[in-house]
């Protein structure tokens, strides 16, 4: 019983989902805190599935109308209680305080559009920063439960003009000039709940940096939310998590999507934010689907595709390879697994597969040169010796990331407050080099 455990775990590396005492920052740091394990059973959550927030109306973007911006904190608030198996009651309040961690009565959720009004809440300067959430719980020995209780959190959205965020309540594609108001905020929603980030770069609303086509909690998403407040268990409702069909409500069938399964459906309409897809099955939304770019296609302006990685090839341009591991036979006959490089030439441990040429072949785009040689006017030729490394791969790192990029902190033991921010699309990923 045990072996099968491990194994169904082992197929399901890309999904792992985080708490607020375990997410992983966009620095690739893990969170932790001072009150023991942190798991599907000690993981912060509001006491008794239960909670209220408040909306402020004030300084919201231009072009959404005050009553556009509280339906869609509603509605968005409404995409995680609405999860499959998830039993969690949000009362809207009032039009709010727009406190920012100063009252634990009453949790905010606002916008800001003053620079001095945000430095002082976040502590940062609000360039490349979509939104903030500030939890805080206390740990399972000084709360009403066995578990972490959260008793505060307060959220803000970045509407500071010198930020330069053009905000729209929904983005259709992957843009530097439209940040979505319901994806910002769907995440931040993820940490006033209890979830943390569980990976840096992947297809999660709770990831650390936006993609901004998530605009809803997906599978991952979702499984992190049901570990905090589970309903009692009944039959399964669309995409939400089965080992076999009657598992599910009657009509859906336990349906396989790479390594996950769910309730899903062939004959009727999709529900959940699922679309349906060539194989007539209503599916989560692809990394194609949500903008994100395929194998050897070009990613300077987009993401790549799970398990691909960005690839600076040679000045300003930059393709998706398939990740791989060394001495692992998993690249393509005529690719090895090449490691990969930062802008300053030094080795990483990082690697991709690609094709290799040697001297006088033609390289380019994604051809790459053999150790030693230098792809120079689209032929490999022996790189000049004062130069050892790859030299026409140069250019510098696109990543602005600025000095403020976390905006995780750790505050006094005993209420434990994150300060968590959203990255946004102005920070790209760091690329790696060739
Ligand atoms: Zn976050």
């Amino acid at each position: 019983m045990k072996i099968l455990l491990l194994g169904l775990l082992f197929l399901t590396p890309a999904y792992s989902y985080k708490f607020l005492c375990n997410g992983i920052t966009a620095e690739g740091e893990t969170e932790s805190d001072t009150c023991g394990a942190c798991t599907d059973a000690t993981g912060p959550r509001w006491l008794n599935q239960k909670v209220s927030y408040n909306i402020s109306t004030k300084q919201i973007p231009t072009g959404i109308s005050v009553s556009d911006w509280v339906s869609l904190v509603k509605s968005s608030f409404a995409s995680w209680t609405e999860v499959p198996g998830v039993l969690l009651t949000m009362t809207y309040g009032s039009e709010g305080a727009r406190s920012f961690g100063e009252d634990e009565k009453s949790q905010d959720v606002s916008w800001v559009n003053g620079e001095a009004e945000w430095m002082d809440k976040v502590g940062a300067a609000p360039n490349g920063i979509l939104g903030v959430t500030l939890p805080s719980y206390k740990c399972p020995q000084e709360a009403a439960a066995n578990y972490r209780v959260i008793d505060d959190a307060d959220m803000i959205l970045n509407n500071v003009p010198s930020a330069g965020f053009t905000w729209s309540q929904s983005c259709s594609m992957l843009t530097e000039k439209c940040q979505s108001i319901r994806g910002t905020m769907t995440h931040e929603m993820g940490h006033f709940l209890g979830l943390g980030h569980p990976f840096a770069s992947g297809q999660a609303i709770m990831s650390a940096q936006a993609s901004f086509l998530i605009d809803y909690p997906l599978f991952d998403d979702q499984q992190g939310l049901v570990a905090l407040y589970p309903a009692a268990s009944a039959p399964v409702a669309m995409g939400g998590k089965c080992i076999v069909d009657g598992d599910c409500l009657s009509g859906l069938t336990c349906h396989a999507q790479d390594q996950i399964k769910y309730c899903s459906s062939n004959i009727g309409t999709c529900s959940n934010h699922m679309v349906l897809v060539n194989n007539g099955f209503c599916e989560y939304p692809s990394g194609a689907l949500l903008g994100a770019v395929k194998l050897h296609e070009d990613c300077s302006q987009s993401v790549c595709d799970t398990d691909l990685i960005c690839v600076g090839v040679a000045a300003s341009t930059e393709y998706c390879f398939a990740e791989c591991t060394p001495n692992k036979t998993s690249c393509g006959p005529l690719e090895t697994c090449h490691q990969l490089h930062d802008s300053k030439h030094q080795p990483i441990n990082s690697y991709a597969c690609m094709q290799e040429v040697k001297e006088g072949e033609k390289c380019g785009n994604i051809i790459t040169c053999q150790t030693g040689l230098t792809c120079t006017v689209g032929v490999c030729v022996v790189t000049p010796k004062q130069n050892l490394t790859e030299a026409s791969f140069s250019s510098p790192s696109p990543s602005s990331n600025p000095e403020n990029s976390s905006c995780s902190s750790v505050k006094t033991p005993g209420e434990i407050w994150l300060l968590l921010c959203l990255m946004g699309i102005l920070i790209h990923r760091p690329k790696k080099k060739c």
